[in-house]
């Protein structure tokens, strides 16, 4: 007879408690998990008093993608990162984009997916001509042990990780990657926290607490994205809250990605974010002082490029997740030498 946690993984992050109940210390809802229940996210259990997770060995997206499409817009430009990503979610936002893999293990306790092993995804990383490994779709701090055992061997191959996250993790969760993440995008989906409790069942705090924290504390380089949905969080007030955070916090050379809104899964009664709305956005987050503000989910627009922040020289042109032209001359404008801040730009 096979037991209920043979073959599974014993999770990382966690402590024991009374009567056989355990703390899962990954994500800032910080479950108190007793035995034979699941946590908040339904992909952890406590079995027998040990903490395993259920979605280790169960990838369900492998891709191939372009940096930018994660998106990460100063971080090995023109690269492909090969994507991979795992069921479940500790966020259940009602406008998901990728709600049919992150929210079928809460609604059903569905956990599909292949058994592919770290070796394997690195090994396809490397055939597919990718220079990274991003674990995104989902959010990864709950395939937490197939990134860390994947992270490690990738960076024995050369390889570079990065995360593509709500930024609810925990500081320990934050630092028990730092061995091997080297970049990340972190939404920051508005600046109240009744639209993170209403919309997404989270709080704002902790992912403030991760932004900061990424960017004084670890080499991590980060971007941070806010999708603008009408009506939402597209007030002028709550776009200045959003990008002065972002300078105080992160600098002005930290990336923002202004992404537009296309109606999803349970939030349908709205339209797509107007063009306008999000110009004006970029004109709030530029006077606020940061140096680097995009469209996302605008194909074509002249701000999926980047310019230089002092002389205005286009430095990267993007035509979608495609680069056209790469002028940057040692990380710097060719034409007055002011750097770039990025990762092997
Ligand atoms: S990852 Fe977060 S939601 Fe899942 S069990 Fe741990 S603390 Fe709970």
């Amino acid at each position: 007879m096979t037991s209920a946690k043979e073959n599974l993984k014993e999770a990382v992050l966690w402590e024991s408690g009374q009567d056989r109940k355990v703390r899962c210390k990954l994500c800032s809802h910080r479950c108190m998990i007793g035995d034979g229940k699941l946590g908040r996210c339904c992909v952890r259990k406590n079995i027998d008093g040990v903490l395993y997770s259920l979605n280790y060995d169960k990838a369900c997206s492998a891709n191939p993608d372009p940096i930018e499409k994660k998106p990460l817009f100063h971080f090995q430009p023109g690269t492909r990162s090969f994507s991979i990503a795992a069921m479940g979610c500790n966020f259940q936002c009602d406008f998901c984009q990728n709600w049919q893999i992150s929210q079928a293990a809460l609604e059903d306790g569905q956990i599909d997916g292949q058994p592919i092993s770290p070796e394997q995804i690195v090994s396809a990383a490397v055939r597919s001509g990718c220079e990274s490994i991003a674990y995104t779709y989902t959010e990864p701090t709950i395939f937490m042990e197939l990134c860390n055992d994947c992270g490690r061997l990738a960076k024995q191959k050369h390889l570079t990780n990065v995360f593509v996250s709500n930024g609810f993790m925990t500081r320990e969760a934050i630092d028990f990657a730092g061995d091997w993440l080297d970049g990340i995008n972190v939404d920051l989906k508005a600046f109240g926290d009744d639209y993170y409790k209403r919309l997404c069942k989270a709080r704002l705090q902790p992912v403030l607490d991760t932004i900061s924290y990424i960017a004084k504390e670890t080499e991590i380089w980060l971007e941070v994205t806010t999708l603008v949905i009408p009506g939402e969080n597209d007030s002028d007030d709550e776009l200045k809250n959003i990008a002065d955070f972002i300078v105080s916090k992160a600098g002005a050379d930290a990336p923002w990605h202004i992404s537009r809104f296309h109606p999803q899964y349970k939030y349908l009664d709205s339209v797509p974010t107007p063009l306008e709305t999000l110009e004006r956005a970029e004109q709030i987050g530029k006077a606020a002082g940061l140096h680097y503000v995009y469209l996302g989910n605008v194909p074509g627009a002249k701000l999926e490029s980047t310019f230089c922040y002092k002389c205005g020289r286009m430095l990267i042109e993007r035509v979608g997740y495609h680069i056209a032209a790469n002028h940057l001359k040692n990380s710097c404008c060719p034409d007055c030498g002011t750097k770039v801040a990025g990762f092997e730009l």
